[in-house]
Protein backbone atom coordinates (compact mmCIF):
# COMPACT_ATOMS: atom_id res chain seq x y z
CA UNK A 1 0.00 0.00 0.00
CA UNK A 2 2.70 2.40 1.26
CA UNK A 3 4.78 1.48 -2.31
CA UNK A 4 1.58 2.23 -3.87
CA UNK A 5 1.17 5.30 -2.61
CA UNK A 6 4.86 6.24 -3.11
CA UNK A 7 4.53 5.77 -6.67
CA UNK A 8 1.77 7.71 -6.80
CA UNK A 9 2.88 10.59 -5.64
CA UNK A 10 6.17 10.18 -7.53
CA UNK A 11 4.68 9.82 -11.26
CA UNK A 12 4.49 13.03 -12.43
CA UNK A 13 1.24 11.85 -14.70
CA UNK A 14 -0.28 10.79 -11.36
CA UNK A 15 -3.22 12.73 -9.92
CA UNK A 16 -0.67 14.81 -7.84
CA UNK A 17 -0.99 17.15 -10.69
CA UNK A 18 -4.28 17.70 -10.40
CA UNK A 19 -3.78 19.52 -7.24
CA UNK A 20 -1.80 22.36 -8.04
CA UNK A 21 -4.73 24.02 -7.95
CA UNK A 22 -5.23 23.69 -4.90
CA UNK A 23 -1.19 24.51 -3.40
CA UNK A 24 -1.85 27.66 -4.99
CA UNK A 25 -5.11 28.41 -3.31
CA UNK A 26 -3.92 26.39 -0.13
CA UNK A 27 -0.92 28.86 0.37
CA UNK A 28 2.34 28.63 1.08
CA UNK A 29 2.73 24.75 2.43
CA UNK A 30 0.45 23.53 -0.31
CA UNK A 31 -1.21 20.46 0.34
CA UNK A 32 -0.93 16.92 -1.72
CA UNK A 33 -4.60 15.57 -1.75
CA UNK A 34 -5.23 11.42 -1.66
CA UNK A 35 -8.36 10.18 -3.57
CA UNK A 36 -10.10 7.19 -2.50
CA UNK A 37 -8.74 4.47 -5.27
CA UNK A 38 -5.24 5.97 -3.99
CA UNK A 39 -5.02 4.86 -0.09
CA UNK A 40 -5.70 2.13 1.70
CA UNK A 41 -8.55 3.88 4.68
CA UNK A 42 -12.05 2.26 3.87
CA UNK A 43 -15.03 3.91 5.97
CA UNK A 44 -15.24 0.36 6.97
CA UNK A 45 -12.37 0.68 9.03
CA UNK A 46 -13.41 4.35 11.00
CA UNK A 47 -15.61 3.69 14.33
CA UNK A 48 -19.18 4.19 13.12
CA UNK A 49 -19.04 7.16 16.25
CA UNK A 50 -16.62 8.84 14.50
CA UNK A 51 -18.35 9.17 11.32
CA UNK A 52 -21.50 10.49 12.94
CA UNK A 53 -19.80 13.29 14.62
CA UNK A 54 -17.93 13.91 11.02
CA UNK A 55 -21.72 13.67 9.34
CA UNK A 56 -23.74 15.94 11.31
CA UNK A 57 -20.85 18.35 11.28
CA UNK A 58 -20.45 18.55 7.46
CA UNK A 59 -24.54 18.84 7.56
CA UNK A 60 -24.34 21.54 10.06
CA UNK A 61 -22.21 23.25 6.83
CA UNK A 62 -19.04 22.72 9.36
CA UNK A 63 -16.01 21.13 7.50
CA UNK A 64 -14.66 18.16 9.40
CA UNK A 65 -11.73 15.47 8.79
CA UNK A 66 -10.79 12.28 10.62
CA UNK A 67 -6.66 13.37 11.66
CA UNK A 68 -3.92 12.19 13.91
CA UNK A 69 -3.44 8.31 15.04
CA UNK A 70 -6.79 6.93 13.33
CA UNK A 71 -5.69 8.38 9.95
CA UNK A 72 -1.94 7.03 10.44
CA UNK A 73 -2.53 3.59 12.15
CA UNK A 74 -5.33 2.97 9.32
CA UNK A 75 -2.38 3.66 6.60
CA UNK A 76 -0.05 1.55 8.22
CA UNK A 77 -2.78 -1.16 8.56
CA UNK A 78 -2.99 -0.89 12.56
CA UNK A 79 -6.23 -0.66 14.43
CA UNK A 80 -6.16 2.80 15.76
CA UNK A 81 -6.41 3.39 19.88
CA UNK A 82 -9.06 6.05 19.10
CA UNK A 83 -10.49 8.22 16.49
CA UNK A 84 -9.84 12.44 16.87
CA UNK A 85 -11.40 14.79 14.23
CA UNK A 86 -10.68 18.14 13.30
CA UNK A 87 -13.47 20.96 12.59
CA UNK A 88 -13.38 24.40 11.75
CA UNK A 89 -16.46 24.81 14.33
CA UNK A 90 -15.66 26.22 17.40
CA UNK A 91 -15.88 24.31 20.68
CA UNK A 92 -19.26 26.35 21.41
CA UNK A 93 -20.53 24.97 18.01
CA UNK A 94 -19.53 21.92 18.43
CA UNK A 95 -21.19 21.54 22.14
CA UNK A 96 -24.03 22.79 20.50
CA UNK A 97 -24.41 20.20 17.54
CA UNK A 98 -24.03 16.94 20.32
CA UNK A 99 -26.00 16.58 23.28
CA UNK A 100 -23.57 13.84 24.37
CA UNK A 101 -20.49 16.27 24.89
CA UNK A 102 -18.56 19.08 27.18
CA UNK A 103 -15.53 21.23 26.37
CA UNK A 104 -12.26 20.10 28.12
CA UNK A 105 -9.09 21.52 28.66
CA UNK A 106 -7.13 24.47 29.37
CA UNK A 107 -4.58 24.54 27.16
CA UNK A 108 -5.89 23.65 24.27
CA UNK A 109 -9.73 23.95 24.40
CA UNK A 110 -11.53 20.46 22.99
CA UNK A 111 -14.82 18.60 22.62
CA UNK A 112 -15.05 14.87 24.28
CA UNK A 113 -18.32 13.60 22.76
CA UNK A 114 -19.15 10.71 23.87
CA UNK A 115 -21.09 7.57 22.64
CA UNK A 116 -21.63 4.68 25.48
CA UNK A 117 -17.57 4.21 26.08
CA UNK A 118 -16.08 5.58 23.05
CA UNK A 119 -15.52 9.27 23.52
CA UNK A 120 -14.75 10.84 19.87
CA UNK A 121 -12.30 14.12 20.80
CA UNK A 122 -12.96 16.75 18.36
CA UNK A 123 -10.85 19.98 18.00
CA UNK A 124 -11.37 22.81 16.41
CA UNK A 125 -8.50 24.10 13.60
CA UNK A 126 -5.90 25.57 15.37
CA UNK A 127 -4.32 28.93 14.03
CA UNK A 128 -0.82 30.85 14.62
CA UNK A 129 -1.48 34.02 15.85
CA UNK A 130 1.31 34.44 18.34
CA UNK A 131 0.45 37.72 19.12
CA UNK A 132 -2.93 37.01 20.76
CA UNK A 133 -3.74 36.70 24.28
CA UNK A 134 -4.94 33.69 23.52
CA UNK A 135 -1.75 32.28 23.03
CA UNK A 136 0.77 32.23 26.04
CA UNK A 137 4.20 31.28 26.61
CA UNK A 138 6.53 30.95 29.54
CA UNK A 139 9.82 32.04 29.33
CA UNK A 140 11.19 28.99 28.26
CA UNK A 141 9.08 29.25 25.10
CA UNK A 142 6.70 26.91 26.27
CA UNK A 143 3.05 27.25 25.34
CA UNK A 144 0.80 27.45 28.08
CA UNK A 145 -2.03 28.33 26.29
CA UNK A 146 -2.75 28.27 22.66
CA UNK A 147 -6.47 28.69 21.37
CA UNK A 148 -6.04 30.52 18.64
CA UNK A 149 -8.34 29.08 16.12
CA UNK A 150 -7.25 28.62 12.50
CA UNK A 151 -8.07 26.92 9.64
CA UNK A 152 -6.90 23.24 8.48
CA UNK A 153 -3.83 24.09 7.13
CA UNK A 154 -2.42 26.34 10.25
CA UNK A 155 -3.82 23.10 12.01
CA UNK A 156 -2.06 20.73 10.53
CA UNK A 157 1.41 22.65 10.58
CA UNK A 158 0.30 22.97 14.45
CA UNK A 159 0.77 18.78 14.83
CA UNK A 160 3.98 17.30 16.17
CA UNK A 161 5.00 14.90 13.26
CA UNK A 162 4.16 14.94 9.95
CA UNK A 163 3.11 11.17 10.39
CA UNK A 164 0.11 12.53 12.50
CA UNK A 165 -0.68 15.50 10.46
CA UNK A 166 -2.82 13.64 7.74
CA UNK A 167 -6.58 14.42 7.35
CA UNK A 168 -9.17 11.71 5.81
CA UNK A 169 -12.79 13.74 4.54
CA UNK A 170 -15.54 11.80 5.03
CA UNK A 171 -17.52 13.40 2.44
CA UNK A 172 -14.86 13.15 -0.44
CA UNK A 173 -12.77 9.75 0.83
CA UNK A 174 -9.81 12.07 0.19
CA UNK A 175 -6.75 12.02 2.64
CA UNK A 176 -4.94 15.84 2.91
CA UNK A 177 -1.75 16.27 3.49
CA UNK A 178 -0.26 19.39 4.18
CA UNK A 179 3.11 18.38 4.84
CA UNK A 180 5.35 15.43 4.08
CA UNK A 181 3.22 12.60 5.92
CA UNK A 182 2.57 10.08 3.60
CA UNK A 183 5.94 10.04 2.81
CA UNK A 184 7.40 9.89 5.78
CA UNK A 185 4.97 7.06 6.68
CA UNK A 186 6.30 5.34 3.46
CA UNK A 187 10.03 5.81 4.77
CA UNK A 188 8.41 4.59 8.33
CA UNK A 189 10.42 7.85 9.73
CA UNK A 190 8.77 10.05 12.58
CA UNK A 191 9.31 13.70 11.50
CA UNK A 192 9.09 16.78 13.16
CA UNK A 193 7.07 19.66 11.37
CA UNK A 194 8.99 22.79 11.60
CA UNK A 195 12.45 23.16 13.96
CA UNK A 196 12.44 20.30 15.83
CA UNK A 197 14.35 22.51 18.84
CA UNK A 198 11.43 25.13 18.73
CA UNK A 199 8.44 22.73 18.78
CA UNK A 200 10.34 20.91 21.99
CA UNK A 201 10.49 24.13 23.76
CA UNK A 202 6.40 24.72 23.06
CA UNK A 203 5.95 21.71 24.41
CA UNK A 204 8.60 19.52 26.34
CA UNK A 205 6.07 16.75 26.32
CA UNK A 206 6.65 16.00 22.14
CA UNK A 207 9.97 14.64 23.03
CA UNK A 208 7.93 11.68 25.17
CA UNK A 209 5.65 11.14 22.22
CA UNK A 210 8.79 11.14 19.53
CA UNK A 211 9.43 8.02 21.38
CA UNK A 212 6.23 6.88 22.55
CA UNK A 213 5.94 6.49 18.46
CA UNK A 214 9.25 5.53 17.49
CA UNK A 215 8.18 2.33 19.88
CA UNK A 216 5.16 1.67 18.91
CA UNK A 217 5.18 2.37 15.12
CA UNK A 218 9.01 0.89 14.96
CA UNK A 219 9.76 4.06 13.02
CA UNK A 220 13.49 5.93 13.07
CA UNK A 221 13.09 9.18 14.58
CA UNK A 222 14.39 11.59 11.21
CA UNK A 223 18.05 12.62 12.18
CA UNK A 224 17.18 16.71 12.74
CA UNK A 225 13.97 15.61 14.95
CA UNK A 226 16.31 13.45 16.55
CA UNK A 227 19.27 16.23 17.03
CA UNK A 228 18.06 18.18 20.15
CA UNK A 229 16.25 15.32 22.03
CA UNK A 230 19.16 14.28 24.77
CA UNK A 231 20.28 18.37 24.90
CA UNK A 232 16.35 19.16 25.67
CA UNK A 233 15.63 16.15 27.85
CA UNK A 234 15.75 18.95 30.48
CA UNK A 235 12.85 20.24 29.92
CA UNK A 236 10.50 17.96 30.92
CA UNK A 237 11.43 19.68 34.39
CA UNK A 238 8.86 22.01 33.54
CA UNK A 239 5.83 19.78 32.42
CA UNK A 240 3.35 19.46 35.18
CA UNK A 241 2.95 16.54 37.08
CA UNK A 242 -0.52 15.83 36.18
CA UNK A 243 0.31 15.64 32.57
CA UNK A 244 3.62 13.68 33.22
CA UNK A 245 1.43 10.83 34.40
CA UNK A 246 -1.22 10.83 31.70
CA UNK A 247 1.97 10.83 29.20
CA UNK A 248 3.69 7.85 31.61
CA UNK A 249 0.44 5.79 31.09
CA UNK A 250 0.53 5.96 27.54
CA UNK A 251 4.18 5.17 27.44
CA UNK A 252 4.32 2.06 29.56
CA UNK A 253 0.62 0.58 28.86
CA UNK A 254 0.19 0.96 25.24
CA UNK A 255 1.99 -2.40 24.58
CA UNK A 256 5.20 -1.04 23.55
CA UNK A 257 6.52 -0.73 27.03
CA UNK A 258 9.71 -2.37 26.07
CA UNK A 259 10.87 -0.73 22.85
CA UNK A 260 9.29 2.73 25.08
CA UNK A 261 11.95 1.84 27.92
CA UNK A 262 15.37 1.37 26.08
CA UNK A 263 14.05 3.98 23.99
CA UNK A 264 13.74 6.50 27.13
CA UNK A 265 16.89 5.55 28.67
CA UNK A 266 18.66 6.14 24.57
CA UNK A 267 17.58 9.37 24.46
CA UNK A 268 18.49 10.07 28.41
CA UNK A 269 14.80 10.69 28.89
CA UNK A 270 14.06 8.48 31.81
CA UNK A 271 16.17 10.18 34.42
CA UNK A 272 14.05 13.58 33.64
CA UNK A 273 11.06 11.10 34.48
CA UNK A 274 12.48 9.21 37.66
CA UNK A 275 15.70 11.11 38.93
CA UNK A 276 18.78 8.89 40.14
CA UNK A 277 17.60 6.06 38.12
CA UNK A 278 20.23 6.00 35.38
CA UNK A 279 23.24 6.44 37.99
CA UNK A 280 21.77 3.38 40.08
CA UNK A 281 20.89 1.41 36.90
CA UNK A 282 24.27 1.70 35.50
CA UNK A 283 26.11 0.63 39.28
CA UNK A 284 23.58 -2.21 39.56
CA UNK A 285 22.24 -4.24 36.36
CA UNK A 286 19.77 -6.23 38.11
CA UNK A 287 17.90 -3.50 38.67
CA UNK A 288 17.54 -2.51 34.40
CA UNK A 289 17.37 -6.52 33.98
CA UNK A 290 14.57 -6.18 36.69
CA UNK A 291 12.33 -3.18 35.03
CA UNK A 292 12.64 -4.55 31.62
CA UNK A 293 11.22 -7.89 32.72
CA UNK A 294 8.09 -5.79 34.29
CA UNK A 295 8.32 -4.33 31.07
CA UNK A 296 8.41 -7.68 28.85
CA UNK A 297 5.48 -9.00 31.13
CA UNK A 298 3.55 -5.71 30.61
CA UNK A 299 3.51 -5.85 27.05
CA UNK A 300 2.49 -9.57 26.82
CA UNK A 301 -0.37 -9.24 28.98
CA UNK A 302 -1.66 -6.28 27.22
CA UNK A 303 -1.13 -8.65 23.98
CA UNK A 304 -3.16 -11.50 25.92
CA UNK A 305 -5.57 -9.24 26.98
CA UNK A 306 -5.24 -9.34 30.61
CA UNK A 307 -5.24 -6.83 33.12
CA UNK A 308 -2.63 -4.35 33.84
CA UNK A 309 -1.96 -1.96 36.32
CA UNK A 310 0.16 1.39 36.31
CA UNK A 311 0.93 0.38 40.03
CA UNK A 312 3.06 -2.69 39.41
CA UNK A 313 5.17 -0.83 36.49
CA UNK A 314 5.49 2.22 38.94
CA UNK A 315 6.55 -0.08 42.02
CA UNK A 316 8.95 -1.57 39.33
CA UNK A 317 10.33 1.79 38.21
CA UNK A 318 11.18 3.34 41.49
CA UNK A 319 12.09 0.17 43.11
CA UNK A 320 15.97 0.90 41.84
CA UNK A 321 15.65 4.17 44.04
CA UNK A 322 13.88 2.56 47.16
CA UNK A 323 15.54 -0.58 47.70
CA UNK A 324 19.25 1.66 47.05
CA UNK A 325 18.21 3.82 49.33
CA UNK A 326 16.72 0.87 51.81
CA UNK A 327 20.35 -0.90 51.85
CA UNK A 328 21.96 2.52 52.52
CA UNK A 329 20.26 3.26 55.63
CA UNK A 330 20.60 -0.25 56.86
CA UNK A 331 23.90 -0.54 56.43
CA UNK A 332 24.29 2.75 58.43
CA UNK A 333 22.47 0.46 61.15
CA UNK A 334 18.75 1.95 60.68
CA UNK A 335 16.69 -0.64 61.71
CA UNK A 336 14.59 -2.66 58.95
CA UNK A 337 11.29 -1.69 59.55
CA UNK A 338 12.36 2.06 60.07
CA UNK A 339 14.72 2.01 56.75
CA UNK A 340 11.60 0.50 55.10
CA UNK A 341 9.33 3.14 56.18
CA UNK A 342 11.97 6.10 55.81
CA UNK A 343 13.38 4.86 52.34
CA UNK A 344 10.00 4.29 50.61
CA UNK A 345 8.77 7.78 51.92
CA UNK A 346 11.58 9.39 50.48
CA UNK A 347 11.30 8.47 47.12
CA UNK A 348 7.64 8.26 46.85
CA UNK A 349 7.84 12.24 47.96
CA UNK A 350 10.58 12.91 45.49
CA UNK A 351 8.64 11.22 42.51
CA UNK A 352 5.73 13.34 43.18
CA UNK A 353 7.10 16.91 42.61
CA UNK A 354 7.62 15.26 39.14
CA UNK A 355 4.98 13.00 38.25
CA UNK A 356 1.58 13.29 39.93
CA UNK A 357 0.54 9.31 40.98
CA UNK A 358 -2.83 9.33 42.21
CA UNK A 359 -3.56 7.56 45.50
CA UNK A 360 -5.26 4.49 43.81
CA UNK A 361 -1.88 3.25 42.46
CA UNK A 362 0.37 4.78 45.24
CA UNK A 363 -0.90 2.41 47.95
CA UNK A 364 -1.25 -0.81 45.91
CA UNK A 365 2.85 0.07 44.78
CA UNK A 366 3.43 0.72 48.72
CA UNK A 367 1.69 -2.62 49.43
CA UNK A 368 3.51 -4.43 46.70
CA UNK A 369 6.73 -3.34 48.41
CA UNK A 370 6.10 -4.11 51.93
CA UNK A 371 5.06 -7.53 50.38
CA UNK A 372 8.78 -7.92 49.63
CA UNK A 373 10.06 -7.62 53.72
CA UNK A 374 6.56 -9.95 54.39
CA UNK A 375 6.44 -12.82 51.63
CA UNK A 376 10.01 -14.16 53.41
CA UNK A 377 8.42 -14.57 56.81
CA UNK A 378 6.54 -17.57 57.01
CA UNK A 379 5.81 -19.33 60.31
CA UNK A 380 2.99 -20.12 62.12
CA UNK A 381 -0.17 -19.11 60.41
CA UNK A 382 1.84 -15.99 58.79
CA UNK A 383 2.01 -17.78 55.00
CA UNK A 384 -1.99 -18.46 54.92
CA UNK A 385 -2.49 -14.79 55.88
CA UNK A 386 -0.15 -13.97 53.39
CA UNK A 387 -2.18 -15.91 51.14
CA UNK A 388 -5.32 -13.88 51.75
CA UNK A 389 -3.61 -10.08 51.13
CA UNK A 390 -5.85 -8.45 48.99
CA UNK A 391 -2.07 -7.73 46.91
CA UNK A 392 -0.78 -11.12 47.32
CA UNK A 393 -0.97 -11.91 43.69
CA UNK A 394 1.25 -8.68 42.69
CA UNK A 395 3.31 -9.00 45.41
CA UNK A 396 4.30 -12.66 44.23
CA UNK A 397 4.74 -11.77 40.90
CA UNK A 398 7.07 -8.81 41.70
CA UNK A 399 9.38 -11.29 43.78
CA UNK A 400 9.27 -14.11 40.48
CA UNK A 401 10.42 -10.34 38.88
CA UNK A 402 13.18 -9.74 41.21
CA UNK A 403 14.54 -13.39 41.40
CA UNK A 404 14.26 -13.04 37.13
CA UNK A 405 16.63 -10.16 37.12
CA UNK A 406 18.89 -12.51 39.35
CA UNK A 407 18.32 -11.36 42.99
CA UNK A 408 19.28 -14.81 44.99
CA UNK A 409 16.44 -14.85 47.39
CA UNK A 410 16.84 -18.72 48.27
CA UNK A 411 14.18 -19.51 45.73
CA UNK A 412 11.27 -17.88 47.84
CA UNK A 413 9.47 -17.63 44.99
CA UNK A 414 9.33 -21.76 44.23
CA UNK A 415 8.45 -21.91 47.85
CA UNK A 416 5.19 -19.74 47.29
CA UNK A 417 4.56 -21.57 44.11
CA UNK A 418 4.22 -24.88 45.82
CA UNK A 419 2.69 -23.27 48.53
CA UNK A 420 -0.28 -21.88 47.06
CA UNK A 421 -0.99 -25.63 44.86
CA UNK A 422 -0.21 -27.33 48.51
CA UNK A 423 -3.38 -29.00 50.20
CA UNK A 424 -3.57 -28.52 54.10
CA UNK A 425 -1.75 -31.04 54.60
CA UNK A 426 1.56 -30.34 52.62
CA UNK A 427 1.14 -26.36 53.85
CA UNK A 428 1.58 -27.73 57.22
CA UNK A 429 4.55 -29.53 56.14
CA UNK A 430 6.05 -26.72 54.56
CA UNK A 431 5.66 -24.92 57.33
CA UNK A 432 6.84 -27.15 59.58
CA UNK A 433 10.21 -27.25 57.54
CA UNK A 434 11.11 -24.18 58.06
CA UNK A 435 13.68 -22.60 60.52
CA UNK A 436 11.63 -21.53 63.66
CA UNK A 437 11.72 -17.64 64.17
CA UNK A 438 15.03 -17.11 66.19
CA UNK A 439 14.37 -16.69 70.14
CA UNK A 440 16.57 -14.06 70.73
CA UNK A 441 14.95 -11.90 68.53
CA UNK A 442 11.26 -12.27 70.39
CA UNK A 443 13.20 -11.49 73.73
CA UNK A 444 14.28 -8.27 72.33
CA UNK A 445 11.22 -7.58 71.02
CA UNK A 446 10.14 -3.95 71.93
CA UNK A 447 6.90 -2.69 72.24
CA UNK A 448 4.70 -2.84 69.38
CA UNK A 449 4.84 0.74 67.59
CA UNK A 450 1.37 2.50 67.46
CA UNK A 451 -0.67 1.44 64.03
CA UNK A 452 -0.13 2.85 60.93
CA UNK A 453 -1.39 1.97 57.78
CA UNK A 454 2.34 1.64 56.79
CA UNK A 455 2.57 -2.02 57.78
CA UNK A 456 5.63 -3.14 59.09
CA UNK A 457 8.57 -5.42 56.51
CA UNK A 458 9.60 -8.34 58.52
CA UNK A 459 12.79 -8.06 59.29
CA UNK A 460 14.34 -11.56 59.95
CA UNK A 461 14.78 -12.84 56.38
CA UNK A 462 15.48 -9.71 54.65
P1 LIG B 1 -2.48 7.63 19.77
O1 LIG B 1 -3.88 8.11 20.05
O2 LIG B 1 -2.40 6.40 18.96
O3 LIG B 1 -1.65 7.58 20.98
P2 LIG B 1 -2.32 10.07 18.31
O4 LIG B 1 -1.36 10.51 17.24
O5 LIG B 1 -3.75 10.00 17.93
O6 LIG B 1 -1.78 8.71 18.86
P3 LIG B 1 -3.17 11.84 20.38
O7 LIG B 1 -2.48 12.15 21.65
O8 LIG B 1 -4.47 11.14 20.40
O9 LIG B 1 -2.12 11.06 19.51
O10 LIG B 1 -3.32 13.21 19.62
C1 LIG B 1 -4.06 13.34 18.41
C2 LIG B 1 -3.32 14.25 17.45
O11 LIG B 1 -3.19 15.56 18.00
C3 LIG B 1 -1.89 13.81 17.15
O12 LIG B 1 -1.83 12.86 16.12
C4 LIG B 1 -1.26 15.13 16.74
O13 LIG B 1 -1.59 15.47 15.43
C5 LIG B 1 -1.94 16.13 17.67
N1 LIG B 1 -1.18 16.34 18.91
C6 LIG B 1 -1.37 15.68 20.08
N2 LIG B 1 -0.51 16.12 21.01
C7 LIG B 1 0.25 17.05 20.43
C8 LIG B 1 1.30 17.89 20.87
N3 LIG B 1 1.76 17.80 22.11
N4 LIG B 1 1.84 18.77 19.99
C9 LIG B 1 1.35 18.85 18.74
N5 LIG B 1 0.39 18.09 18.26
C10 LIG B 1 -0.19 17.20 19.08
MG1 LIG C 1 -5.39 9.57 19.18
Amino acid sequence: MIKRLLTFLSSPNSDTAKTAHYKKSRGKHGVTLIPRDQHSISRRDISTSALKVMNRLNQSGFSSYLVGGGVRDLLLEGSPKDFDVATDATPEQIRTLFRNSRIIGRRFRIVHVRFGREIIEVTTFRGQNSDSNQQIESDTGQLLRDNVYGDMESDAIRRDFTANALYYSSKDFSIYDYTTGIEDIGKRQLKMIGDPATRYKEDPVRLLRAVRFAAKLGFTIESSTEAPIRDQAHLLEHVPAARLFDEILKLFMGGYATATYQLLQHYQLLDQLFPGINKILSNDPMYGNLIEEVMINTDKRIRSDKRVTPAFIYAALLWPAMHHEYIRLTTKGTPQLEAFNQSSQKIISRQLQRIMIPKRFLIPMRQIWELQWRLPNRQGKRAQRLLEHPKFRAGYDFLLVREASGEQLDDLGLWWKQFQDADEDMKASMIGQLKPPSKRRKRKRKPRPPKTDQAPPSPENE
